[in-house]
């Protein structure tokens, strides 16, 4: 029945949370900051969780996720808030250049490879997401890429699970399932389209009461007992 796999990669296939800290942490060395401690670390970590939370409820604009996280982050700490649009452009490119697999990610799309077509399908940048893809060979395992900031909208919404099944060419909901870590991005975008979820959940963590999954795995490794 399942013929196609959309995989969501940061926080699922890629450990999101080293690639980030590695590549700010370059910035911060690139644009004269000094050390970034890890305090200032988690903060950013929640400042930039809340914008992109605010974008999945549509309530702000990609732009203003990108800048708008940065600036208040530097408005908080003092850096020059000028340098915020060119901080931004060289985090995406660090971003890019920087991945980490999370543990079994390629066993498991080498696995799934034999019976299904894989897709990315993911939040973020083209020049980040695309690099990471083909930095870690995955460009070469997927059938294609989808990337929010390429089609224009972004998971959860319909329209961004509208252009997949356009571009896949089928629209026959029981062919697809989703594969991510997010309940409000993939779980949610999955669900409202009605095609299968896989909650990928390595934290153990509780489940929201008003979401429903299909399937929930704590290792990447327990795909093999779904597909
Ligand atoms: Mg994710």
């Amino acid at each position: 029945m399942i013929k196609y796999v959309l995989w969501d990669i940061d926080g699922t296939l890629l450990n999101f949370s080293l690639a980030e800290a590695k590549a700010i942490r370059a910035c911060f060395e690139e644009f004269g900051f000094g050390d970034l401690t890890d305090d200032r670390l988690d903060e950013y970590k929640k400042i930039n969780m809340k914008y992109w939370k605010a974008l999945e409820r549509g309530e702000i604009s990609r732009q203003e996720v990108l800048e708008g996280r940065f600036r208040e982050f530097f408005e908080k700490y003092s850096y020059d808030t000028r340098r915020v649009a060119a901080f931004n452009i060289r985090y995406q490119e660090n971003l890019g250049k920087t991945y980490v697999f999370n543990k079994n990610a390629y066993e498991a799309v080498r696995y799934l490879s034999k019976n299904y077509i894989q897709f990315a399908a993911t939040n973020g940048s083209a020049v980040a997401q695309n690099g990471k893809l083909e930095g870690a060979g995955l460009d070469k395992i997927f059938k294609e890429s989808f990337i929010s900031e390429l089609i224009g909208y972004e998971k959860p919404s319909y329209e961004f699970f509208s252009y997949v099944f356009d571009r896949v060419g089928s629209t026959k909901k029981d062919e697809y399932i989703i594969i991510g870590d997010s309940i409000t991005s993939d779980i949610a975008g999955g669900l409202r389209v009605g095609i299968k979820t896989v909650w990928f959940n390595p934290e153990k963590i509780d489940k929201p009461d008003d979401i429903t999954v299909d399937y929930e795995i704590n290792n990447l490794i327990e795909v093999k007992n779904i597909l």
